[in-house]
């Protein structure tokens, strides 16, 4: 058993509310699940909006200084909230901005009561308690079976913690340190625990997931988990994606692995950030435009049918204006179905942030509005391409449309939060359904769709 203080315990003294604001990727979204099942297994509740809540735990995002300030800011107007409200509220910082920026926080920001780094958010029970003085009372439970409170059909699953690659823009790996493997055990548990609960697809999350495995004992590679997870979803009926490829991890085995096995969605994301051989060398990655080529003939040879999502850079330091319209040119020529464009962002601590040939930030955002452009154009075809085909589409919930409420819900070729979604009149399923849709018509990423008959 759990050594933790009796529910009735806190239950007498009301069980104290904890309000969760996650900002960032999905990957911070996993963290902030796994701090509230720690919380609601240790007696505390989820509260719905600010007012309600006894503590507010804000799971930050630094990838960006953007993201940086962003994440300041919402922690600033819940102090604000907090101090104007009829009581005061602490607030714990969690993640990237501590993990990043630790030592300087306090001073900095005297509103937080605590700053829990990435990497100690397992103690979380621990810091919450404390903050609210409840710490004689509550004893954080021990780790028992998998810690998710998911809710519809679709999970983010995290396979690795941080990123050994170093790209020299890139200030992940000094926030989340090295790349670590989970255990094959411990993915394929907690997805067989998410399917019982009712989930029909898993993402497979991490920095860099095509290496998963190097830094296990064996000889383990993400293709072999891939076909262990594909048998813990094979009785649900359930799908696998896989999200953050990049290129070298595709090796013959991995292709080979989506292609053959059912359960693995022919959605590939690859991250291919710019083509050119010399900014990609800048940029402390390998590849040509050649190679790229390459490999994304390869694997449209070998996935007919697949879709294939990618990230570009634009503005990176030297980068040419011949360069950026050679990045142009390769994304129009391989047509990607969706690409998420980032202008180069001069992140502290980073060894790009320190060359000399920073592009003009007028230029910068001019390169990148041109290509947010030709990928819109080419993201709204590829979406328009779906309509005619019956789909089945996973319900993750209920939003005003122009005519009412309406059901969203996303399709194979969407990944969740990202590509846009399918949406059904309101009424024709639950949320976490899985139904098969016929698509009957689109505008840019979305998609509208009728429901074929019942559940899938
Ligand atoms: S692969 Fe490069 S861009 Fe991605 S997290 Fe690692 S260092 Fe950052």
């Amino acid at each position: 058993m759990a050594s933790r203080c009796s529910s009735s315990t806190i239950a007498s003294a009301g069980a104290p509310r904890v309000l969760f604001v996650t900002l960032g990727c999905a990957k911070n979204e996993v963290d902030t699940d796994r701090m509230r099942a720690r919380l609601l297994r240790a007696g505390f509740s989820a509260a719905e909006d600010a007012p309600d809540a006894d503590v507010a735990i804000v799971n930050t995002c630094s990838f960006l200084a953007s993201a940086t300030q962003e994440s300041v800011e919402v922690t600033l107007e819940l102090a604000e909230a907090s101090s104007e409200g009829v009581r005061s509220r602490p607030i714990v910082m969690c993640g990237c901005v501590p993990s990043r920026y630790g030592d300087d926080l306090p001073s900095e920001l005297p509103e937080v009561s605590a700053f829990v780094r990435a990497e100690d958010e397992d103690g979380i029970v621990g810091v919450v308690s404390s903050v609210l003085g409840l710490e004689d009372v509550i004893v954080a439970p021990q780790d028992e079976g998998v810690l998710r409170t998911v809710e519809g059909a679709s999970a983010f699953v995290k396979i690795s913690e941080g990123c050994d690659r170093f790209c020299t823009f890139c200030a992940i790996p000094y926030i989340r340190g090295r790349y670590r493997s989970r255990a094959a055990e411990d993915v394929v548990g907690e997805v067989r625990s998410l399917m019982e609960g009712g989930v029909r697809e898993v993402v497979l999350i991490g920095q860099d997931t095509g290496v998963w495995g190097r830094d296990l004992e064996g000889d383990q590679t993400l293709a072999g988990l891939l076909r262990r997870v594909a048998r813990a979803v094979r009785p649900y009926g359930g799908w696998i994606r896989v999200l953050y490829l990049q290129p070298e991890g595709m090796t013959d085995e991995l292709i080979a692995t989506i292609r053959d096995v059912d359960e693995v969605l022919p959605y590939i994301d690859i991250p291919i950030q710019h083509c050119s051989a010399r900014v990609l060398s800048s940029m402390g990655r390998s590849g040509s435009p050649e190679e790229l080529r390459a490999l994304f003939a390869r694997l449209r040879k070998e996935i007919p049918g697949m879709v294939l999502r990618t990230t570009g850079m634009a503005g990176f330091p030297g980068e040419t204006d011949e360069e950026a319209a050679e990045l142009y040119d390769f994304i129009q020529e391989e047509e990607f179905d969706y690409t998420s464009v980032f202008s180069y962002s001069q992140e502290e601590g980073t060894r790009a942030a320190a060359m000399g040939d920073q592009v003009d930030e007028g230029v910068k955002l001019e390169r990148t509005q041109r290509l947010v452009d030709l990928t819109e154009q080419l993201g709204f075809s590829a979406t328009s391409s779906h309509v005619g085909e019956r789909v089945r589409v996973i319900v993750d919930g209920v939003e005003e449309g122009a005519d009412g409420p309406e059901l969203i819900g996303h399709a194979w070729f969407q990944a969740p939060d990202s590509d846009g979604a399918v949406h059904l009149a309101a009424g024709e399923a639950a949320v976490g359904d899985v139904v098969e849709v016929d698509l009957v018509d689109s505008f840019c990423y979305e998609l509208i769709g009728e429901l074929a008959g019942g559940e899938a």
